[in-house]
């Protein structure tokens, strides 16, 4: 904990802002908990880096990500929800009021504490990935697709977000090379049918990535196929990857119980951790679903489960 003056008492305390973060807040402050919300690196999380959605109940005709956060993000303001930038920076949970530094400077003490802080995109841990991240390598088609439209991308992963990823970038792009390292994909029948059919994605299955060729900037990618190691360099001028996600629980790693890959453990059919008072939901304790909708109903039951402990104290 810093040695500073900078204390404050809440009752309800969110960190993060996905669909989790806004919904338990939602929630919290109707039921009078005023709670402040933290909205971390990344203010509305994951689906402001993705495109359409059209699986979130209510929206007939689908909607964007980024939209249906700002939506969220109002929703949980007017019922009175104190937002605010700023990042979890390290926990004290050791006493019965749970302390949480936020930027290094600031230390907010709250009656409960509900972690909705998500998860963050993994890489492949090239050195090149690594170098040219930025320059041609992202993690995000949405948000940098557009600067290589015309021109020839690579994406790697054989889940939904590659199948998503992949599909997107065929719009903008003159050809994709989907690289996938088994014979079959991860990704759901339907998107998994709209890659196939998209005339410019080129599917490399059995197919891995060496290094990402280019000094300052991205020229292309050296695959091999793990069946017979043949090495083929693609010339692309982006490189997106596209993995799966990490838990975002290293300030928690301390203090809270987490499985093998890093989530939080919560007591089943609560959003219980195993500490009292503090609360987890969404993908930072969901290594399963982790839908948008699956995080909001966490979110709504954190809040209930917040509620209800503070008013058993
Ligand atoms: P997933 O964990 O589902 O898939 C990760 C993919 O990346 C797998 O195909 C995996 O291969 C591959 N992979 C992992 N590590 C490597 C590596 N080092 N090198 C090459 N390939 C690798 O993650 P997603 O992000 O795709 O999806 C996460 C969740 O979000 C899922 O539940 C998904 O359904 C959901 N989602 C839903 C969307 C929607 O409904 N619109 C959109 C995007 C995601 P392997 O299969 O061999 O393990």
């Amino acid at each position: 904990m810093p040695d500073n003056q900078d204390i404050e008492h809440v009752k309800v305390l969110i960190i993060g802002s996905g669909p989790a973060g806004y919904t338990a807040a939602i929630y919290a402050a109707r039921a009078d908990l005023k709670p402040v919300l933290y909205q971390g690196l990344q203010p509305g999380g994951q689906l402001t880096v993705t495109t359409e959605v059209e699986n979130y109940p209510g929206y007939p005709d689908g909607t964007q990500g980024p939209e249906m956060m700002e939506d969220f993000r109002k929703q949980a303001e007017r019922f009175g929800t104190d937002i605010r930038f700023g990042y979890a920076t390290s926990v004290d949970f050791t006493g019965t009021v749970h302390k949480v530094v936020i930027d290094e400077n600031k230390t907010i003490e709250a009656e409960a504490v509900i972690i909705a802080t998500g998860a963050t995109a993994k890489w492949l841990g090239l050195e090149s990935e690594q170098k040219l991240n930025g320059f041609g390598v992202s993690a995000c088609a949405t948000c940098d697709g557009y600067f290589f439209r015309g021109q020839d991308v690579a994406v790697v992963g054989g889940g939904d977000t590659a199948a998503e990823e992949a599909t997107y970038l065929a719009k903008l792009c003159k050809k994709v090379y989907l690289i996938v390292r088994r014979d079959e994909m991860r990704a759901s029948k339907a998107m998994q049918h709209r890659v196939e059919n998209a005339e410019n994605i080129e599917i490399l299955w059995n197919h891995e990535t060496k290094e990402v060729l280019g000094d300052k900037a991205v020229t292309g990618v050296r695959v091999f196929s793990n069946k017979t190691k043949e090495e083929r360099d693609l010339e692309v001028t982006g490189f997106f990857v596209a993995i799966g996600h990490k838990p975002n629980t290293e300030i928690f790693k301390d203090t809270l119980n987490l499985d093998a890959n890093g989530y939080i453990k919560t007591v089943a059919g609560t959003t219980k951790t195993n500490i009292d008072g503090v609360f987890a939901a969404g993908d930072v304790q969901d290594h399963v679903y982790r839908q948008a909708v699956t995080a909001a109903g966490t979110g709504c039951m954190a809040a209930i489960d917040a509620e209800r402990f503070i008013s058993s104290k």
